[in-house]
């Protein structure tokens, strides 16, 4: 089956396009939206099926509703945070704004041609010769590996999402004071919501989305999202040479290019690959070894160092296994969760530290932890994750008590609570999550 997915607000014409649609022959089917949010909503399910989609600009509210129509310049930009599906008409009789959605599609490398509304017939005359046109040219490109419990996937991923965004944004907010945060957020004594969170839950939304629509890390996919939520929106407190490689891809280079020629060449070893990589943890909750694969191909668009990536693994491992162990009784959690982790860890400085951490007793004041281990003032993967492994392995299901000692121990604090977060959230699951926490954090969209 081929779908043909269209924007139209006009009844006359939505009849029109059914004929002109009906003319291409058995193969093709026809979708209609009347209104941008819809559209936006519900197009990723044809993405498979889609043969072209035929975009209007300017929609007017539904009779009897007054909800926003939004413009087809929403959908444009909605859809160039994808890879490209399959050809794109516009059809508009509206210039300027014809304009603006071709550039935004073209720039995010879509295939996109326009034909005016001109006459009352240009449906079954000029539409349907250059739909014909467009279909003899080209087909739809769109790759995705859906499983079938893929909507379990996306909720366990949300769910370890949620415990990252509440951790970065808590330790964000209590880093100046960090010796209180156990009492505050035991007393739920904090900032009034929405949180503001940082380029750890940018990052980590990016890797979900990516999963959510192509059922793996397909690498220019996770690319292009970082870079486009860099670019709308660069203010999130993101590191210096991840700054220099987002500016780099938006400007047209290759993600493998600015990956490999990090820090002179070594590539990043910084802690960013293991900060936003929890919810692929719990999306690959029931295969480390696909979790660890796919952990490494997610590091390898930034942080190509082996460090980087050791870091990155263990995380997602370490995310994995706090599904696994969620019913497991306390006295034997911690030793099996840190022998999982260590069996999937390449050898590296990470997988050394989560060895010591796994010596380290689960009643060590924080900060005396985090002098061991280290708690992330390097920014490097080996300087954080062994302590946020230690953490997570001792607080199972313990939300709060986790991101309070967490945070306590200084460092990179809403890095080391994103981590731990999107890890012990799995354990705890949603009702482990104060209710309240879950309404502060700020919104996010799966798209
Ligand atoms: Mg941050």
């Amino acid at each position: 089956m081929k779908t043909i997915l269209i924007l139209e607000d006009n009844e006359d014409r939505v009849a029109m396009f059914r004929k002109a649609v009906a003319a291409l022959g058995d193969g093709f089917e026809l979708k209609v939206w009347w209104d941008a949010p819809s559209i936006c909503a519900e197009c990723q399910e044809y993405f498979p099926t889609a043969a072209l989609i035929s975009l209007d600009h300017d929609l007017n509210p539904m009779p009897g509703t007054t909800a926003d129509p939004g413009t087809g310049v929403d959908v444009a930009r909605f859809l160039g945070d994808f890879m490209p599906v399959c050809p794109v008409l516009i059809h508009s009789s509206n210039i300027d704004r014809v304009y603006s959605m071709q550039n935004e599609l073209r720039f995010a490398g879509w295939m996109v041609d326009r034909v005016g509304p001109l006459g009352t017939d240009w449906i079954e005359t000029s539409w349907l010769k250059r739909v014909r046109e467009i279909l003899a040219e080209h087909s739809n490109t769109w790759k995705a590996e859906l499983l079938p419990d893929h909507p379990a996937r996306v909720e366990r991923m949300k769910l370890s999402l949620d415990g990252l965004a509440i951790g970065d944004a808590l330790g964000e907010m209590l880093s100046y004071r960090a010796d209180t945060a156990p009492r505050r957020l035991a007393e739920d004594d904090l900032p009034a919501g929405p949180w503001f969170h940082t380029d750890d839950t940018e990052m980590a939304i990016s890797i979900a989305c990516v999963l959510k629509s192509h059922g793996r890390i397909y690498q220019d996919a996770l690319a292009k999202r970082f870079a486009r939520r860099f670019e709308r929106d660069p203010e999130r407190g993101y590191g210096k040479m991840t700054r220099i490689q987002m500016s780099e891809i938006i400007a047209g280079a290759r993600w493998t290019d600015t990956a490999a020629n990090a820090f002179g060449g070594q590539g990043s070893m910084g802690n960013g690959g293991a900060m936003r990589v929890a919810p692929l943890g719990a999306f690959f909750a029931d295969d480390p070894v696909r979790c660890a694969a796919e952990a490494r191909a997610s590091s390898l668009v930034t942080h190509t160092h082996p460090e980087g990536v050791a870091g990155t693994i263990a995380v997602a491992v370490a995310a994995s296994v706090a599904w696994q162990l969620r019913k497991t009784p306390a006295p034997d959690h911690a030793q099996r969760f840190f022998d999982e982790v260590l069996r999937f860890t390449p050898e590296s400085l990470v997988q050394r530290g989560i060895l010591l951490a796994s010596r380290t007793p689960r009643e060590t004041p924080s900060r005396e932890a985090a002098r061991v281990l280290g708690n992330g003032s390097l920014v490097t993967a080996p300087d954080t994750v062994p302590f946020c492994i230690w953490m997570a392995a001792h607080h199972a299901a313990d939300f709060v008590g986790a991101l309070g000692r967490t945070i306590q121990a200084g460092g990179d604090c809403d890095t080391n609570a994103a981590i731990v977060g999107g890890i012990v959230a799995l354990g705890a699951g949603r009702e482990g999550i104060p209710a309240e926490w879950l309404k502060s954090k700020e919104a996010m969209q799966i798209g």
